[in-house]
Formats: structure tokens, sequence, C-alpha cells
């Protein structure tokens, strides 16, 4: 399945999920219970991280075969070229080709923590690049990763959107969002996209909040920030009390999505942490209120 066809009709709204290889074999054990929540959901397709530096090259590829094959859930593999020489680049791909992956997220990636890792010296250095190889060489349905509130690297949003530009100059045909906390970053980030002539899908990223200290590590990672109805939010349970967070975290993101819905988005991609109780609580609501 190729994504882009989705978002052609106009006529639905999809829902997908993203999921990573466990790293452990009790993570394991916990991921096939999600995932067989997640499939009850039947979500428009599920998608798979890549570990930058091909750290779980092995558990990505697994994991693909698993959701398209054993579970007849339509799958978007996400590639990182981060430290890769051409010739891991197209193994990969290869090798995803051959378990029938259609559709790849192309995202640059950033350095492993393995201080030992060394980057391959002929490896690509931006997403726009890694966009090129891939379209002069596979007919993938291919898409990109972009920042509402700007990547944290960027030296400023206009220059990051300019480079989000290029991507799509070099042939991708949808984007996935990172998450945010208020829509007003979304609702801009997508005017300024339009203004500059991004005229393809832009599926929102959706993070319920699963545990403050997730929330603030991530956020820290990626430069979202927590905006103050967050912090009232949970300052008005207990620290500690989970149920109050896993009901917050929902709520938040109910409200989101309503928003993000209303206004007419081709999609909810929701970064589910390889859980499920948030995420079936936030799309059983959405549907139960004719939302979705
Ligand atoms: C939906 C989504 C999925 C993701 N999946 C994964 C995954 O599976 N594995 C993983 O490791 N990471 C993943 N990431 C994280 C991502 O790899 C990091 O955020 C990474 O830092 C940037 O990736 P990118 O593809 O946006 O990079 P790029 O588009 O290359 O941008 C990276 C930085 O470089 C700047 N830049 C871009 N082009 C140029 C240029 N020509 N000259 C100068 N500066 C430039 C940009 O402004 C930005 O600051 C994902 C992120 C999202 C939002």
């Amino acid at each position: 399945m190729k994504v882009i066809d989705l978002w052609k009709s106009d006529q639905k709204t999809t829902i997908s999920f993203e999921l990573f290889p466990a790293r452990s074999d009790k993570a394991a054990e916990s991921l096939e219970k999600t995932i067989e929540q997640l499939t009850a959901l039947n979500p428009d397709f599920v998608s798979v991280t890549f570990g930058a530096g091909g750290s779980t090259r092995e558990g990505s590829r697994q994991l693909l075969q698993k959701l398209k094959h054993e579970k007849g859930l339509d799958v978007l593999a996400y590639f990182a070229c981060f430290g890769l020489g051409p010739e891991d680049i197209v193994s990969v791909l290869d090798s995803y080709r051959a378990i029938g992956i259609e559709s790849i997220l192309a995202v640059r990636g950033d350095a492993p923590r393995d201080e030992a890792f060394e980057p391959h010296p002929d490896s690509l250095q931006y997403a726009s690049d890694l966009v090129a190889f891939i379209r002069q060489r596979y007919d993938f349905c291919l898409g990109v990763a972009a920042y509402p509130e700007g990547h944290i690297d960027a030296p400023d949003i206009k220059k990051d959107l300019e480079y989000l530009k290029l991507k799509v100059d070099q042939g991708a045909e949808y984007i996935i969002t990172n998450y945010f906390y208020d829509t007003r970053f979304f609702f801009d980030f997508v005017d300024r996209c339009r203004g500059i002539g991004i005229e393809i899908p832009i599926v929102p990223g959706i993070m319920p909040i699963y545990s403050v200290k997730m929330m603030e590590m991530l956020a820290g990672m990626c430069g979202a920030t927590i905006t103050d109805e967050v912090r009232k939010g949970l300052d008005s349970f207990e620290e500690g009390d989970k149920d109050a967070l896993i009901a917050f975290g929902i709520e938040l993101a109910y409200r989101q999505c309503a928003e993000l819905l209303r206004a007419g988005v081709p999609g909810l991609h929701i970064y589910t942490m390889d859980r499920s109780m948030s995420t079936v609580g936030l799309v059983n609501r959405l549907r139960a209120d004719g939302l979705l």
C-alpha cells in the first residue's frame, strides 16, 4: 500500500499508529499485547521506526514483516540514514522492498549515543539527500518529517521551512509532523508551508502524555513546548497518580484531535510509545463522538 493513496481521495481521515521494535524480551511481550489492542482499532496503517546508525535494522524489518504479513496491517517504514553508507542504505531498502514495503518515511536521524559509533565517510548529511537518493533508485511512496515549532537544531523557522521545501522538491509526497501541545503551532506551520508552496498532505503527530518524566525527556530532545495548559493540568492532581495522569493525557490529546479534525486534517498519527491504553481510550472517544 502506498500511503499517499489514502489522502488522495479526500474522503477519509486516516488514523495511524507509530511503533518501535522491542529492545528486550519483556518489551517484546508487552509489544505483542499492544499490537493486539491496536489492531482491534482497525488503523489505516502502522509505522515502524528505524534506529539511527542502523541500530534496530533487523528488529525494524522483523516488526514490519510481522505487522504486514502476520497481522495483515498496512505499514509505513521509517528509515533514518544517519551514519550509513550508500551500500547500507541500499541493503536495508532492498530488504524492505523484498517484504513488500511500498511506503517509506525518510528521516536523517541523530547521532547514536554510542560514542564508539563511526559514521560511514560517505553517509548522507540531510534527509533531503536521502529523499533524492531513494527517488533515483526506488519507486517507494516517500514522506518526510517536519517540526511545527521548528527543528531543534535549525538556525530559525524560516530556514527550517526552506529545508523542508527542499525535501518536498526532491520528491516527498506527504509530511508527518512532530507532536505539539498547542494546535496553534500546527495550524501556523501549515499556513507557512502553504505560503511557500508546499501543497502535499501534512499529517499531525499526536503524543498523549504517558508519564511526566517521559514528557520532559522527549520535549527536551525535540524542543516541543510544554504549554501552560499542560503544566496547569498536571498540577491539578496528585503527583504519582498514574490513572489521573493517563486520563489527563487522553483528555488533552482528545481536545487537540477534535480541533484538528474539525479543521480538516488528512489524518492523525499517534505516537504510541508501544503502549495501547491511551491510544485505545483516545480513538474510541473520538469515534464515539463521531469525530473520526
Ligand atoms: C514523524 C517522525 C518520524 C521520525 N522517525 C525517526 C526514526 O525512525 N528514526 C530516527 O532515528 N529518528 C526519527 N525521527 C527523528 C529525526 O530523525 C530527528 O528529528 C532528526 O534530528 C532530524 O531528522 P529530519 O529528517 O527532520 O532531518 P533534516 O530534514 O535533514 O533536518 C535536520 C536539521 O538540519 C537542517 N537542515 C536540513 N537541510 C539542510 C541543509 N541543506 N543545509 C543546512 N541545514 C539543513 C534542518 O533545519 C534541521 O535542523 C523522526 C521524527 C519525526 C517527526
